[in-house]
C-alpha cells in the first residue's frame, strides 16, 4: 500500500531524528512548511542519547546526553513535527520530485530531502569482536556499562568517546584499562587529565589490540606486544563511520564516505540536503550538527521558493 502516493508531496522529508534532524524539522516547521521526519527507531535521537554527559553545549553544562536528546524530541513535537517510524532504502528523482522508498515497501514523496542519518559505530576488526558482541564487546558505555559494576573493562580507542567511556566506567567498575594505539590522544587534554587522576583507571598507550578472548564471555584482551589484559569486557570506541552506503550514486561523496556539503547543506543533487555528521567538516559535535539542521531547512525553503513556488 501506498498512502503517500496519492497525497501531495512534502515540502522536507528529514531521514534521521538526532539533533541535526530534528532541528531542521523545528526551523521547518516554524517556517510553515510541510515537513515529515523518518526515523529507523522508534522515539530515537541518535549518538547524542549515548552520551552520559555533555559538557560542552552552550548553555547547559554537565546535561545527560539522553536528556538533551529528549528535550529536542518534545521541542519539535510541540511545534506539531511528524514522525514516520521506517528506513530510508533509497532514493530517485523525477521531475524535481524525490521518491524516498522506504524498506517497508512505501514510498514518501516530497519536494526536498534533508538526510541527516549519522554515522554508525566503526568496528575494532580484531578476532573475537564478533564473536563476543553483545557477551562482552559492545559499543555503547552509557547503555551498557551498568553491566559491569564491579569488574574489569578495556576502553579501546584515543578519542572523545574513548575518553568520556572510560571515565563513566570508572565510577562503575573495579578497573578500567585504556588502551589507545598511540602515545598522543585525540580526545581533549582535559579529559585525559582527569582520567590520570583516577586511581582505578589504568592508561596503555602505544598499544595495539590484537585479539578478544573468553568461552561463554569475554575474559581478556589480548595486546600485539604480548600482553593480556583480564577483562570482563571491552568497549570499543574508535570512531565512527557516515551512514551514506544508500546515497552511492545519489550525491557526491568523499573518499571517506562523508556527503561533500558546506554548512549550507547543498549536495551536488538539487533538492537534496544534509545536515550533521554524515557531511565533510572539521567538528563533529551536537552543536554543529543542530546548527547544520538549521542551515539545511533554510537552503530547503528556499530551494523550494525558487523551484516550486
Ligand atoms: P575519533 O575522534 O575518530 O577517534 C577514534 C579513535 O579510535 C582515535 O583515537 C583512533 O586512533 C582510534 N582508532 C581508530 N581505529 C582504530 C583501530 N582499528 N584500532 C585502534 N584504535 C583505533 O572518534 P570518536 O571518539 O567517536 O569521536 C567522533 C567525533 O565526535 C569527534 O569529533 C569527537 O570530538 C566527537 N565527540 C565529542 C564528544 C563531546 O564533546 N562530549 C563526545 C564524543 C565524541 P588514532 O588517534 O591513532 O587515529
Amino acid at each position: 500500500m501506498n498512502e503517500n502516493q496519492e497525497k501531495e508531496p512534502l515540502d522536507i522529508l528529514v531521514v534521521g531524528s538526532g539533533p541535526a534532524g530534528l532541528c531542521a524539522a523545528v526551523y521547518a516547521s516554524r517556517a510553515n512548511l510541510n515537513v515529515l521526519v523518518a526515523e529507523k527507531e522508534y522515539r530515537g535521537t541518535g549518538q547524542i542519547a549515548e552520551s552520559d554527559q555533555v559538557d560542552n553545549y552552550l548553555g547547559l553544562p554537565g546535561i545527560n546526553g539522553y536528556d538533551l536528546g529528549e528535550a529536542f524530541l518534545t521541542h519539535a513535537k510541540e511545534l506539531g513535527v511528524e514522525f514516520y517510524e521506517g528506513m530510508a532504502d533509497g532514493f530517485t528523482n523525477e521531475e524535481n520530485l524525490w521518491m524516498v522508498h522506504m524498506a517497508d515497501g512505501s514510498t514518501i514523496r516530497a519536494k526536498t530531502v534533508i538526510y541527516c542519518a549519522g554515522a554508525s559505530h566503526r568496528r575494532l576488526g580484531v578476532d573475537g569482536e564478533e564473536e563476543f558482541a553483545g557477551k562482552g564487546v559492545s559499543y555503547c558505555a552509557v547503555c551498557d556499562g551498568a553491566f559491569y559494576r564491579g569488574k574489569e573493562t578495556a576502553v579501546i580507542g584515543g578519542g572523545d568517546t574513548a575518553l568520556g567511556d572510560a571515565l563513566y566506567l570508572s565510577d562503575l567498575c573495579e578497573k578500567v584499562y585504556l588502551v589507545h594505539r598511540r602515545e598522543e590522544f585525540r580526545g581533549q587534554a582535559s579529559t585525559v587529565q582527569q582520567l590520570q587522576e583516577k586511581e582505578n583507571v589504568e592508561i596503555l598507550t602505544s598499544a595495539v589490540p590484537a585479539k578478544i578472548v573468553g568461552e561463554q564471555t569475554v575474559t581478556a584482551l589480548e595486546l600485539k606486544d604480548g600482553r593480556s589484559l583480564p577483562v570482563n569486557g571491552a568497549f570499543v570506541a574508535v570512531g565512527m563511520q557516515p551512514q551514506t552506503e544508500l546515497l552511492r550514486g545519489v550525491v557526491e561523496l568523499d573518499a571517506a564516505g562523508y556527503v561533500v556539503a558546506d554548512e549550507t547543506g547543498v549536495t551536488s543533487a538539487p533538492g537534496f540536503f544534509v545536515a550533521g555528521d554524515v557531511r565533510t567538516k572539521a567538528l563533529r559535535q551536537v552543536v554543529t550538527a543542530v546548527s547544520d539542521g538549521a542551515n539545511a531547512a533554510t537552503s530547503a525553503a528556499e530551494y523550494i521558493k525558487k523551484v516550486w513556488q
